[in-house]
């Protein structure tokens, strides 16, 4: 029998890396892990957390007018980035932290260096260590792409966008995915103005027609300049554009960079033709698997399409003793997903008991302003697979329409005619992720329309609406 340093070897300590770790050393397993940059990886360094955290300081806004219309003597307040930003990050580290206390309790062994694989069962770190595992789990998750434009250099992503020393007075926000759509609207709440670009015929691809609608429509009414059907054509330093030029001015077609237009103003011409320049452009344009330059295909793993690593229903790889999850296995890019990957890992590995991971109705929300939550099928998937009946109500909330905020909320069920489950369910409101944390427990267990119909109303609420809608708005 081979000794091995480790029982489990784990690289990236993201939400999904440290829950299998830290479950695993549970069980017994001498387990290590490795990371090359932060403990808490995008969720809790550059993702959901410090996003929300903007969502939250961005929504105040809107409240100052609110509170006037409510009675109190407000006056509106200006924001200033720098004291929110030292408390963000003072935040990060503190959860950080968190991480690592919870390695070191749980008795894993932490490297904070870059891991590639040697072999199946050995890995090299920066440091110039090398150990040896029976098991590996890959858990490098994922990376922002900017797209293969001239001068994209000079754009951002949502990496930086936590880091900047200042706030920029106007963004150009190239995508119409998650990430676009919700920096759109927390920047245009710190006060930035804000440009949307997105290529296609509707933002949030894939969403319900209807939901995806009403939440362009109410991100332009709260200031977003949202353009649709267009992207970037060219884009340099405005120091450097040449109006007489048709293009970039550089001899191999891109823009120098002059010193003096470090940090300045982009120009940007559209594929519309129009010419604009912003004080930052941020590329919200998709996220790729960091999977390469590891030495993964040179042993035997496959790589996908799109640069992830394949895997079975148990996440493992063409390797028979290393595991992938969460996002480099670029199957549902969520942390609670990544999470539940890797719990079900260490349920077929270390506790004998083989767990494939179930994919299917996941719940999520869209911190987009308005917020969008969402679970199951939408209108058109569920239509193009059998006949259903759709209730939908939209209505001014009773919040908001006190102050008069012209803000509405869609509370959308998908019925099955068949057999009356609820096949989806999308909800655009305030604290809509909270909602459909609920509903989708509802939904998750198989229940009818007319289940959610004998459930008590809880008055007044928004998300009543979601039992009280007797009649199908239409059917198809
Ligand atoms: P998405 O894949 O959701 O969106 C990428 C967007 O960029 C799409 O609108 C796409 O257009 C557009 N795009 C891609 N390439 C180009 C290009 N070359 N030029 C112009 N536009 C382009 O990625 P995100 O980066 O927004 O988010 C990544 C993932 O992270 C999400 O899928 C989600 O799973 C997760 N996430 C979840 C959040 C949450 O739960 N609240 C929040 C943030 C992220 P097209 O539609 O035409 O392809």
């Amino acid at each position: 029998m081979t000794n091995f340093d480790y029982d489990l070897f784990v690289i990236g300590g993201g939400s999904g890396g440290v829950r299998a770790a830290r479950v695993a050393a549970g069980e017994g397993a001498k387990v290590a892990l490795a990371e090359e940059y932060r403990y808490g990886g995008t969720c809790v360094i550059r993702g959901c957390v410090p996003k929300k955290l903007m969502v939250f300081a961005s929504e105040y806004r809107e409240s100052f007018a609110d509170a006037r219309n409510y009675g109190w003597d407000v006056q509106d307040g200006a924001f200033d980035w720098h004291p929110f930003r030292k408390r963000m990050h003072a935040e990060l580290d503190r959860l950080e932290g968190i991480y690592r206390n919870l390695l070191k309790n749980s008795g894993v062994t932490s490297f904070d260096a870059r891991a590639t694989l040697k072999d199946r069962n050995t890995v090299e770190l920066s440091t110039g260590e090398t150990v040896t595992a029976k098991t590996i789990l890959l858990a490098m998750g994922g990376r922002p792409v900017k797209p293969d434009l001239p001068n994209a250099h000079l754009g951002i992503t949502s990496n930086e966008i936590f880091l900047l020393d200042e706030l920029p007075k106007s963004i150009l926000i190239v995508g119409g995915g998650y990430i676009a759509c919700e920096f759109a609207g927390i920047l245009n709440g710190l006060g930035v103005e804000v440009t949307q670009y997105y290529r296609g015929a509707q933002i949030l691809r894939g969403f319900d027609d209807e939901a995806r609608g009403m939440v362009a429509e109410q991100m332009r009414e709260k200031g977003i300049n949202l353009r649709l059907g267009i992207n970037i054509h060219q884009m340099s330093l405005a120091a450097d554009h040449d109006p007489d030029m048709t293009g970039p001015v550089g001899d191999d077609g891109t823009t120098p960079l002059s010193e003096a237009g470090k940090g300045g103003p982009i120009y940007v011409k559209s594929t519309q033709g129009d010419e604009a320049e912003f004080d930052q452009v941020m590329f919200a344009t998709g996220r790729v698997p960091n999977a390469d330059n590891m030495g993964l295909e040179e042993i035997g793993i496959e790589i996908g399409r799109r640069g992830e690593i394949v895997v079975d229903e148990y996440s493992k790889t063409t390797v028979d003793n290393i595991y992938a999850i969460g996002d480099v296995t670029n199957r549902v890019q969520l942390t609670p997903v990544a999470i539940r990957e890797g719990m079900a890992f260490v349920e077929t590995v270390f506790k004998d008991n083989p767990t494939p991971v179930d994919h299917d109705l996941i719940p999520s929300a869209i911190f987009t302003q308005p917020e969008m939550g969402t679970v199951g099928l939408s209108e058109e998937e569920a239509r193009d697979q059998e006949p259903i009946d759709v209730y939908c109500t939209s209505f001014r909330p009773m919040q908001t329409a006190f102050a008069d905020r012209p803000d509405r909320v869609l509370m959308k069920l998908v019925v099955s005619q068949k057999t009356r489950v609820v096949l989806g369910c999308h909800i655009v409101a305030p604290h809509a992720g909270e909602m459909i944390q609920l509903a989708g427990i509802a939904i998750k267990m198989g229940a009818t329309k007319e289940q959610f119909d004998q459930t008590c109303a809880v008055h007044p609420t928004m998300s009543e609406e979601l039992v009280t809608m007797k009649t199908p708005m239409r059917s198809a």
